[in-house]
C-alpha cells in the first residue's frame, strides 16, 4: 500500500495522481483520492472531492474525472492485494462525516489487535462498513473527539489504542496530519515541492522525484506531522509531535529486498545499491561455475548485476519480460498466479540453447514464480539452471502488511534447501544467509527480520482473551 498527501498545491489532486503513479508497483487493486478546496471568499463553503476505484491508477482516474477533484489539499492511496478479491468498499482513503467534521483517512501497515478493537467498539453502537483498518482508525478518532480531544489529541489517543505497523494520513479541518508507528516499520517520508510551500508527503521517495519535490527528511517513527492554513500566512503552518517513544527501528527489511522502487531511498537506504551488495554479498556466499548471470525481471536485476559483479560472470538479460503483466504474486488463486509467470517471462531460447545460466531473483515464496522459469529455462535448451536468490528462506507470515501467503504455503517451511532445489529442478540454489543480507546493511540492528527468522517486533494478542479483556488491550497498547 502507499500514501500520497499533497498541502498546498492549486492541483492538489493532479499532484496526488502522480504520486500515486510512481507507486503503483506498492498496490494495484484500488486507487483513491480525497481532495479539499478551502473556501476562498466569505459565503463560500468549503468542498471535497473524492473518487476511489477498483484498478490501476490511470485506469480509476481518466483525466474527466481527475479535472473534478478540484482544490489545494489531498491525500491519496493505492490498495495492496490481501486474499481473496478485492472489494470497492475496502479501497481507500476512508471517508466518514461526524457532526460537522468531514474526516479522510489512509493508511499503510496492519493492525495486530483490529479484531479485539472491532468488537469492543461495536459493543459501544459502531457500524462498520468496511473491513480496513481506517475505519477503525476513524471509530477510534470520533470516540475520541466526542471526550473532548481537539483533532491531533484524538488521533494521538487513536493511535495509543492499536498495536501493529501504520502510516497515516489524515485530511480534516483543514489539517492533513501523517503520523508513523513507534517502530517505523513502514516508509513515509516529507518533502516539499522546489522554490514553493507545497508540502509533500509520501510512502517511497520515488514520488518526490516525480512531483518535483524534494525531500525534507523522514517522518520519524513516534512521530506526527500537522500541516495546516496558519493564520495570516501564506506558508502552510508544519507542527511536529512525537507522540509516542521509539524504543528503537524495526523497519521491514522486505522493502529492500523487495517492494521498493529501486529508484527510491527507503529507510536510509539507496534501494539501488543496497541490492547491488546483495548480489556482491551472495557472490561471495555463493559462486558459480557458469556461462551468465540473468535476473528475473524485475524483482531480480539489481542483484543479479551485484551477483554478475561479484563472480565477474557476464550479465545477461535472456529472459524477457512483457511489461503489460502485473507483479507475479498479486493474484488471488494458484491457477492465475502460474499462468501469469508464463505470460509475464519468456527466454531468449536461441541464446540459452547449452548454455550454463544463473537466473537471479529477490526471493522463494511459494516457488511458483521460480519452477516454472526453471522448467521452461530447460525447454530453451539450457545446459544448467543455478538459482541465486537475494534474500534467505521465507519462513513466517508477516505481520505487519506484506501480502505473505499463511506458513502451510511457504515453502520453505516443509522443504529443506536441498528439496526446494530438487522440486524445483534446480542444478544448485543459493538464498543469501541472514548474516549475509545484515552485512550489506548501514544499520541493520534496525530492521525486522520477522520474515525469516520469526522475530515477531510486536506479537499478536490473544484475540479470544482480547475480546474479554478490551479495555486492558486497549490501555497496554503503546505506553
Ligand atoms: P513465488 O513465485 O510464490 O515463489 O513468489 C516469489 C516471487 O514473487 C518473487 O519473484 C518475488 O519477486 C515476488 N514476491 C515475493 N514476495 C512478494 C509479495 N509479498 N508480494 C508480491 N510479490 C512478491
Amino acid at each position: 500500500m502507499s500514501l500520497i498527501g499533497i498541502y498546498n498545491h492549486p492541483k492538489a489532486a493532479k499532484m496526488a495522481y502522480f504520486g500515486l503513479y510512481a507507486q503503483q508497483h506498492r498496490g494495484q487493486q484500488s486507487a483513491g483520492i480525497v481532495s479539499r478546496r478551502p473556501p476562498k471568499a466569505a459565503g463560500e463553503e468549503l468542498q471535497i472531492f473524492e473518487h476511489i476505484g477498483l484498478g490501476l491508477v490511470p485506469d480509476v482516474f481518466p483525466e474527466e474525472v481527475l479535472n473534478q477533484l478540484r482544490g489545494s489539499r489531498a491525500i491519496g492511496h493505492v490498495l495492496y492485494s490481501r486474499s481473496g478479491s478485492p472489494r470497492l468498499r475496502d479501497a481507500e482513503p476512508f471517508r466518514v462525516q461526524h457532526r460537522g467534521l468531514d474526516l479522510s483517512i489512509a493508511h499503510n501497515g496492519a493492525l495486530l489487535n483490529a479484531e479485539c478493537l472491532r468488537l469492543r467498539l461495536e459493543k459501544a453502537g459502531a457500524i462498520f462498513h468496511t473491513n480496513t483498518d481506517s475505519e477503525i482508525f476513524a471509530h477510534l478518532i470520533i470516540e475520541a473527539l466526542e471526550k473532548g480531544d481537539n483533532l491531533s489529541e484524538a488521533v494521538i489517543s487513536a493511535c495509543k489504542a492499536v498495536r501493529g505497523a501504520f502510516c497515516l494520513l489524515i485530511l480534516a479541518n483543514d489539517q492533513m496530519i501523517a503520523v508513523r508507528d513507534p517502530l517505523g516499520i513502514k516508509p513515509l517520508s516529507l518533502g516539499r515541492v522546489e522554490k514553493t510551500d507545497t508540502w509533500v508527503i509520501a510512502s517511497e521517495t520515488c514520488a518526490f522525484d516525480l512531483l518535483e519535490a524534494q525531500v525534507t527528511r523522514s517522518i520519524r517513527p513516534g512521530e506526527m506531522i500537522i500541516i495546516d492554513a496558519a493564520e495570516n500566512l501564506n506558508a502552510p503552518n508544519l507542527t511536529s509531535i512525537q507522540w509516542a517513544n521509539s524504543p528503537g527501528c524495526k523497519h521491514c527489511v522486505f522493502e529492500l529486498v523487495y517492494f521498493a522502487r529501486p529508484d527510491s531511498v527507503v529507510f536510509g537506504e539507496e534501494v539501488y545499491s543496497c541490492r547491488k551488495r546483495m548480489g556482491i554479498q551472495t557472490a561471495k556466499e555463493a559462486p558459480c561455475k557458469a556461462d551468465c548471470v540473468m535476473p528475473l525481471p524485475d524483482s531480480g536485476v539489481y542483484f543479479a548485476l551485484g551477483y554478475a559483479q561479484g563472480t565477474g560472470l557476464p550479465y545477461e538479460h535472456a529472459m524477457i519480460r512483457n511489461h503489460y503483466v502485473g507483479r507475479t504474486f498479486i493474484q488471488p488463486t494458484q491457477e492465475m498466479r502460474s499462468f501469469d509467470v508464463r505470460i509475464k517471462l519468456n527466454p531468449v531460447s536461441g541464446f540459452i540453447r547449452g548454455k550454463r545460466v544463473v537466473i537471479a531473483d529477490d526471493s522463494i515464496v511459494r516457488g511458483t514464480t521460480v519452477r516454472g522459469r526453471t522448467s521452461h529455462l530447460r525447454e530453451s535448451g539450457a545446459k544448467e539452471v543455478h538459482f541465486r536468490v537475494s534474500s534467505p528462506p521465507v519462513k513466517f507470515p508477516c505481520l505487519y502488511g506484506v501480502d505473505f501467503p499463511s506458513r502451510e504455503e511457504l515453502i520453505a517451511v516443509h522443504k529443506s534447501n536441498e528439496e526446494i532445489r530438487e522440486y524445483i529442478g534446480l542444478d544448485s540454489l543459493h538464498h543469501l544467509s541472514l548474516e549475509g543480507l545484515k552485512e550489506v546493511l548501514a544499520k541493520p540492528e534496525s530492521f525486522c527480520y520477522a520474515c525469516f527468522d520469526g522475530n515477531y517486533p510486536i506479537l499478536p494478542d490473544d484475540e479470544e482473551e482480547n475480546a474479554a479483556n478490551c479495555e486492558s488491550c486497549v490501555k497496554s497498547a503503546h505506553k
